[in-house]
């Protein structure tokens, strides 16, 4: 059981020249065994269109905190039983993570027990220990740490520490280069807190999925960051990974 739980859905111009929509997502699915997965898009209600549409399609919430009325954008969403918690993205819209303007959304997720995916890994809005700073502020909110500090070294070993220093802190994996440190990641935060995610059409699940593979961790931990550890997170089970203790 493979669950992604970081793929954009839209276009995405010329600069990166890829996208993914409803039927690209579904041969996605259908070719690599996503049997779950996250998507988002700036535009809620074009997130809201695929994942009412496309079974085993979940939502994340996209809130930013510069524009007025986000947090009742947000709790809208958060009504709906596919959309499983925020994403924020702080480096493309400009903000600091623990600004005060973030905390509102924050304890609507705390009084939900629901989770926030920070894009993690560039300065000067989501280096590691910015996203430190927020999860600190909120301990009860599950903060998943975005491309694990993404492909510089020092946010690497940053976001590894930060999810050891921090129970509520996890890590996932997409975009982050060094397959050795998925290992590390799982032998030094525990089994439980490490995610799959492709960041998808960014990357190709199957390349991301690769790495989890090749990391060096035994078979049933190889499951748990795969599937079993989304599943836990998001929807408090864990199937297929009841073998590891
Ligand atoms: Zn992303």
């Amino acid at each position: 059981m493979v669950f992604d739980a970081h793929m954009h859905v839209g276009d995405f111009g010329p600069m990166f020249g890829v996208s993914l929509h409803r039927d690209g997502l579904l041969e996605l699915m259908e070719s690599c065994g996503l049997e779950s997965v996250v998507v988002f898009h700036p535009d809620n209600a074009c997130a809201r269109e695929i994942v009412e549409s496309t079974p085993g399609v979940y939502g994340l919430v996209w809130s930013n905190p510069r524009l007025s009325g986000y947090v009742e954008e947000a709790r809208e969403y958060l009504a709906h039983p596919r959309f499983l918690g925020v994403k924020l993205h702080p480096l493309l819209d400009g903000y600091h993570p623990n600004d005060p303007a973030v905390h509102p959304i924050m304890r609507e997720l705390a009084e939900r027990n629901a989770p926030v995916l920070v894009h993690s890994g560039h300065p000067i809005f989501s280096l590691p220990w910015s996203i430190e700073e927020l999860a600190a502020a909120f301990p009860e909110v599950p903060v998943i740490m975005g491309h694990m500090g993404h492909g510089n070294i020092v946010y690497i070993n940053a976001a590894i520490d930060v999810a050891v220093r921090r129970p509520n802190v996890y890590l996932e994996t997409s975009g982050m280069p060094m397959h050795s440190k998925i290992r590390e990641a799982v032998e030094r935060v525990g089994p439980y807190k490490v995610l799959y995610g492709s960041d998808a059409p960014f990357h190709h699940p199957e390349v991301e999925m690769l790495k989890v593979k090749l990391s060096g961790l035994p078979d049933e931990l190889v499951r748990r960051v795969l599937g079993a550890n989304a599943r836990r997170l998001f929807f408090g089970d864990d199937a297929g990974g009841r073998s590891v203790r």
